[in-house]
């Protein structure tokens, strides 16, 4: 095989790199980033090289494996399908459709033919058990958007590259390279910010990586960032700041939402908080003053029991200030791509509700949060079987332990994944699909988040291995054995994912086609975000609604707990997670390059802390929640703000079975096994990680 170089986006993470990847004699030989690529302009991050590691990886499935008395068995693709196709139908006929569930993984969103194919097995399922990482992540943001805009995908991104004011809440976009946010190159994107004469200010328990390089830092208790946007909102209204501009003109709610944060002034909340009235209201008029300002709230503000009301109040605020669809304020994107364009306008929240707590559904899902309890809990449409998709919901989602003892009561487990991981070792069967290296891509949903317009596909750089399938080909393979027929050749025409992209490309607002991006391998700019409200807005009446009347309602949960500390028992620390940049996720650990060198799996804790527990630098300590513990060396820093630890997530690599040779060697520990799959965003069901609170001992 001759030497060539191979131009591809990178899908490991939302910020879309170009790769340059040099191969010689069929070897990957060195990944380095496009610097023609106009989206990421060089940018890569130590993950990328992971690509190659995945793709070389020996732990890697690439045929259908099942467990047996002898251990795993590869077994053919007809045997799989014949074998997965039949129990669903059998447990489905025994006990209901809804006995069957299906839980898709985060990465299923990175995968092309995963995003296109999925959907279309998921509906030939019939179930109301449909659960996936977004009620754990970012459903706020989507809630928020939906009651504001119309639609749950019209979420407004940072106009990063042309802001003079940063507010960050809750996001380490250095660390995790930008989420709801697709922003390469983010680190000298904020320093662009400075030199510009702008200011970056993040608001955060830690002084995250992201922090450290801000103009200004403020701490704030989790879970209480609801209070800080209403007092910001409420001073507005005080002093006479608020200023819609154009926005004026097609936004209802206001004197509503002026009347709601009247109560919550800086100083009734500051104490809850941790930020002085003084401070907030010195935040608030260098928001107000600033050429363009941006609010942006990230992961650390979706996770907790207000994460709803907090997203909405982000956007109020950017409305309020007149800096939404505003150059350098939050602005919507104009994908090449335009799946919003086909958007349902009906009701998508709480059409049915799960069986046993009667948590709401929100677009088709329940919160992952009752997955468990939805297995484990004898009766009536009792889910008996399932499916995960490019999951691994016994690190990813709150009490992972519980969830590991739901899984081993299934009476059926399928797993479409890569590897025998800690979730998936407890399938029946495992169907890998061809991954990364392997397969084409054009990023269908991180183009719609990103913070510029661009479009890129990329071709698969190698051939899947001989008898190997793409996803698509096995969600389709699924679908229509489900809809009993005895495989896709029967009556229905595959189609592979560029077919459909194609067309997309085609119908979208720029005329594109796939011809045209294969004539492009670096990606086409099509300039920066624009102004587009109102007739982007999906709204009956194309009206932006800055007080929703679902969310104008919770307020009153929020009041009740204004001077709840949420420690108790002896439970005296609030925990919160943390994300590194050579991790994403649970799923990053199998690269002996990513996971080398210091432990990152410890608890951080401020000194002070420490010093009263007679902690010294990496003791092993104790954590304990409601729901578990752990034990990991203690990281003393005064990076912490005090009464708050922090862990990483995705550890948690020791459970016997786990076939992952280098994950195993750095196994740490899961923050999962403490989270609590009962202390939620009550409106949403969404997980409420930084809201747990734990007790530290030194063991
Ligand atoms: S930042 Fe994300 S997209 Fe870019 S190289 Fe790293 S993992 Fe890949």
């Amino acid at each position: 095989m001759k030497n060539f170089t191979h131009f591809r986006t990178c899908n490991l993470c939302e910020a879309m790199c170009g790769l340059e990847i040099k191969v010689e004699d069929g070897i990957v030989t060195k990944i380095e980033g496009d610097k023609n690529d106009p989206f990421s302009r060089g940018h890569i991050c130590p993950k990328a090289v992971a690509l190659k590691d995945i793709y070389e990886d020996p732990n890697r499935l690439k045929f259908p494996v099942k467990r047996t008395e002898n251990g795993w068995q590869q077994i053919t693709w007809e045997d799989a399908f014949v074998e997965v196709v039949g129990k669903i139908k059998d447990i489905q006929a025994k006990n209901g459709n809804n006995a069957v569930a299906i839980y898709q993984g985060n990465p299923s969103i990175h995968n092309l033919g995963t995003t296109m194919n999925s959907p279309l097995f998921a509906k030939s399922l019939r179930t109301k058990n449909m659960f996936s990482a977004t009620s754990a992540d970012q459903l706020p943001h989507h809630f928020a958007a939906w009651q504001m805009f119309g639609h749950p995908m019209l979420m407004p991104i940072p106009d990063i590259d042309f802001t003079d004011f940063m507010l960050i809440i809750g996001g380490n976009p250095i660390a995790s390279n930008g989420s709801i946010m697709s922003v390469p190159d983010v680190a000298n994107r904020l320093k662009a910010i400075q030199k510009r004469g702008g200011k970056v200010v993040v608001i955060d328990p830690r002084l995250t990586e992201t922090a450290a390089k801000a103009d200004q830092h403020f701490f704030i208790r989790p879970g209480t960032d609801a209070f800080l946007l209403l007092a910001i909102i409420q001073t507005l209204f005080a002093e006479n700041l608020v200023n819609l501009g154009r926005l004026s003109d097609f936004t209802d709610g206001i004197d509503l939402l002026k009347e709601i944060s009247t109560e919550f002034t800086p100083e009734i909340v500051e104490k809850q908080i941790g930020i002085s009235a003084e401070n907030i209201r010195q935040l608030t008029h260098e928001f107000v003053q600033a050429k363009s300002a941006v609010c942006y709230g990230r992961v650390g503000v979706s996770v907790q029991t207000f994460g709803s009301i907090a997203q909405w109040l982000i956007n109020a605020i950017n409305v309020l200030t007149g800096n939404l669809d505003h150059t350098g304020g939050a602005m919507f994107t104009a994908p090449a791509v335009d799946f919003l364009a086909r958007a349902k306008t009906d009701n998508r929240f709480n059409r049915w509700q799960s069986r046993v707590r009667g948590l709401p559904e929100f677009l088709g899902e329940l919160p992952v949060a009752t997955l468990a309890e939805e297995i484990l809990t004898e009766g009536e449409n009792q889910i008996k079987c399932l499916i995960t998709s490019c999951g691994n919901p016994i690190l990813s989602t709150p009490n992972g332990g519980q969830l590991d003892k739901a899984f081993e009561s299934l009476e059926y487990m399928v797993a479409i994944d890569i590897y025998i991981n800690e979730s998936t070792l407890h399938a029946d069967i495992i169907l890998p699909p061809a991954t990364g290296l392997e397969v084409p891509h054009y990023d269908m949903t991180f183009h719609v988040l990103a913070v510029r317009n661009t479009a890129k596909f990329s071709e698969a750089l190698f051939t899947k291995a001989d008898g190997a399938k793409y996803d698509w080909e096995i969600y389709q393979e699924l679908a229509y054995r489900m809809a009993h027929l005895t495989s896709s050749n029967e009556g229905f025409v595959s189609e592979s994912p560029e077919v459909k992209l194609d067309l997309g490309l085609q119908f979208g607002p720029y005329g594109l086609s796939l011809q045209k991006l294969k004539e492009n391998p670096h990606g086409i700019d099509l300039g920066a975000l624009k102004s587009c409200l109102p007739n982007r807005l999906f709204t009956p009446e194309k009206r932006i609604n800055i007080a929703p009347e679902i969310l104008v309602k919770d307020i009153d949960r929020l009041r009740k707990s204004l001077n709840d500390s949420g420690l108790s028992n002896g439970f005296e620390y609030l925990l919160i997670g943390r994300r590194h940049l050579r991790d994403n996720n649970s799923w990053m650990h199998n690269s002996e390059r990513l996971v080398k060198g210091r432990n990152r799996c410890t608890l951080m804790m401020h000194s002070e802390d420490a010093k009263n527990l007679n902690l010294e630098l990496n003791s092993l300590v104790k954590v304990t929640s409601r729901v578990g513990c752990v034990e990991l060396p203690i990281e003393i820093t005064d990076h912490m703000m005090r009464g708050v630890v922090s862990m990483p997530h995705g550890y948690g690599h020791a459970r016997k079975g786990v076939k992952l040779d280098v994950a195993t060697q750095h196994a740490g520990v899961s923050i999962n096994d403490l989270t609590d799959e009962l202390v939620l965003d009550e409106l949403t069901g969404n997980a409420a990680f930084n809201n747990v609170a734990v007790k530290v001992e030194k063991v």
